[in-house]
């Protein structure tokens, strides 16, 4: 596609564990898209309410009402199996049902509507990224097709297939999907080779909502952007810093009235949102307030926030980080002197504080900030976007950009053990292939277990699936053999084929049973499921704008007979008329808040001709 046309230039989506955020190549420089409330990033939140589903900031808003029913975290469920560990334990966290589903994925229980339904972790985010697309699609005044989404460096084959997937199902066209730190890097211009003599190391510092994620990377002359080393904590973030904050309140509520706010849910939840706020002010002023009207049995609530407070509250989280970082550098067997450029990305990294104790580890040197932190993700993906798709001028276009291997991959061998293929940190695109012969007599078949990992010993690693290959010709012992071939492509997915060397058979690897991927035709069966939410969505706007359509000339007609003395000039019983459709109306709406569009369409051409006159 070419961005000169009619069609949307490619846009780029990072998809958040907690803020999701989307940008564009626009007007030679890359715009960041605000969503329809006016904000930036947007909460990766799907709620589903009584009569419609909710995304983004709606979503959040509502949460503290609708806690089961309010889905966030995909991203920590999203290509994991039911029996992974971390989700095991996060599943102890979520106010939502997370249940297992065929072939060990995971499924999320809502309501909705009245009725109970299950959605994988695909349709969720999904979900997130038709908002972006729907978003981008508002701003750019176009269909929006090809995307960039960005993922963790540290996500693994299934993971980042299962976000390829979740775009598909949104109706993009996932053109690329890119590391989230490399794209930080490219959105500080990192990827501009001129800068670049020899090879520049780079620190990535993701501090966002619910993750802390180190990255090092070596970025070459050519463009490569190689991962070195990634460390981080899967529970440490912006959540966590306001969960300090609602903890404080709640105690300095029970100081102050002797009452427990614990049990109140609705009251936690509407702490938490204020606190959010406050924490945001605190990063640009020292001192703020938390204020709630009625928080609980009808005693209102205000504190005074200091910084110094906030700070001191979330001291032992920002040590931690400090700590990771280091853990980070031991990793890369890296000096810190040897960072040529410290990068700050994720939402938390604007604190202060959190800026002045990474620059103080680093000596005192300046870190990148010239791009908003919670935006550089979306920022470099959308210039990748504009790369690919070639939308943006030729200077942009000409660099070359590759990505490695986050993991090595490879395939058991005898004795459990692990035979790389490709190993890490291999730029991609890339093939490789290994011969193997048979280890029996007469042996007639071949399983081949593909495995992602570091680790020797093969079931360490993360089983990415197996297939079996028969009819091999029957020979003594290494006799026989299969030709394996791995073949990443530049999203990095993985498809392995292997070939009997004698007669040519081939078999390829399906991921998807082993691994719980989705089937081509779950896929086809999402999207359509999507366009019927969106439908859906669309119905109850429409309905919902009736509604209101309806309720404003209620109010119009009613205001406009006891504005103007209209007594005089309107017959009594045509005045008398326009009374009882006024209180008729009025009465209706109130018992009708669900009714069908065509009911509410109806009652508002009777009303308005009845009070014909006063319109
Ligand atoms: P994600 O972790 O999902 O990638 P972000 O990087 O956007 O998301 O980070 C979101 C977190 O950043 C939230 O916890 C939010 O409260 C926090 N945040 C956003 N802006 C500020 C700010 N000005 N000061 C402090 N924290 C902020
Ligand atoms: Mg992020």
């Amino acid at each position: 596609m070419d961005g000169r046309g009619n069609d949307a230039p490619a846009i780029g989506i990072d998809l958040g564990t907690t803020y999701s955020c989307v940008a564009v190549w626009k007007h030679d420089r890359i715009e960041i898209i605000p969503n329809d409330q006016g904000n930036r990033t947007t909460p990766s939140y799907v709620a589903f309410a009584d009569e419609e589903r909710l995304i983004g900031d709606g979503a959040k808003n509502q949460v503290a009402m609708n806690t089961a029913n309010t889905i966030f975290d995909a991203k920590r469920l999203i290509g994991r199996r039911f029996s992974d560990s971390k989700v095991q334990e996060d599943m102890k966290l979520w106010p939502f049902k997370v249940i297992e589903g065929p072939a060990n994925t995971t499924k999320i229980v809502i309501t909705y509507k009245g009725q109970e339904k299950e959605f994988s972790s695909e349709e969720i985010s999904s979900m997130i990224l038709g908002k972006m697309k729907e978003t981008a699609e508002a701003y750019l005044g176009k269909i929006v097709k090809d995307a960039v989404i960005t993922v963790p460096a540290y996500f693994n084959d299934s993971q980042r297939q299962a976000t390829k997937d979740a775009g598909t199902i949104s109706g993009l066209n996932v053109i690329r999907m890119i590391n989230e730190p490399t794209a930080a890097a490219i959105a500080y211009g990192l990827d501009n080779k001129s800068d670049i003599v020899g090879k520049i190391n780079v620190l990535v510092f993701d501090l966002g909502g619910g993750t802390f994620d180190v990255s090092i990377l070596t970025i070459g002359e050519g463009g490569t952007f190689e991962v070195k080393a990634v460390s981080g904590d899967t529970h440490l973030g912006g959540g966590d810093f306001d969960n300090r904050m609602v903890d404080h309140c709640v105690l300095e509520f029970k100081r102050r009235w002797n009452k427990d706010l614990t049990g109140n849910q609705r009251a936690l939840g509407r702490l938490r949102f204020a606190c959010e706020k406050a924490k945001r002010i605190l990063s640009c002023t020292t001192q703020t307030s938390v204020e709630l009207d009625c928080l609980h049995e009808g005693i209102d609530f205000s504190l005074k926030f200091t910084r110094a407070k906030f700070e001191d509250l979330n001291m032992i989280s920002f040590n931690k980080c400090i700590e990771t970082l280091e853990t980070c550098l031991s990793d890369a067997t890296m000096k810190k002197s040897c960072v040529d450029q410290v990068i700050l990305v994720g939402g938390s990294t604007r604190i202060p504080k959190v800026q002045r104790m990474l620059q103080e580890f680093f000596g005192g040197r300046e870190l990148c900030k010239s791009v908003n932190p919670d935006e550089a993700v979306a920022y470099g993906a959308a210039v990748m976007a504009a790369k690919v798709s070639g939308s943006c001028d030729k200077s942009v276009q000409d660099v070359l950009l590759f990505d490695v291997t986050p993991l090595s991959l490879g395939v058991e061998v005898k004795g459990e053990l692990l035979d790389v293929v490709i190993p890490r940190n291999t730029p991609i695109p890339t093939s490789n292939d290994e011969t193997y012969h048979t280890v029996a007599d007469n042996q007639s078949s071949f399983t081949i277990k593909v495995y992602q990992g570091e680790r020797s010993k093969s079931v360490d690693n993360h089983l990415l699936g197996k297939f079996r290959i028969t009819g091999l010709p029957l020979a003594p012992r290494g006799g026989s053999s299969v030709m394996v071939c791995f073949e990443i492509d530049t999203n990095g997915i993985l498809t392995v084929t292997a070939a009997i060397i004698s007669t040519g058979k081939m078999e390829k690897l399906v991921i998807s049973n082993e691994n719980g991927r989705l089937s081509k035709e779950e896929i086809e069966k999402m999207v359509t499921d999507a366009n019927k939410y969106i439908l859906e969505d669309q119905e109850f706007k429409k309905k919902a704008d009736a509604y209101n359509a309806l309720e404003d000339c209620l109010y119009t007609v009613k205001n406009k007979i006891e504005e103007y003395n209209i007594q005089k000039s309107v017959h009594p019983e045509t005045l008398e008329k326009m009374e009882k459709a006024i209180a008729e109306t009025t009465k209706w709406l109130q018992d009708n808040q669900a009714a069908p569009l065509a009911e509410l369409h109806l009652m508002k051409v009777h009303l308005e001709f009845v009070c014909n006159l006063l319109l």
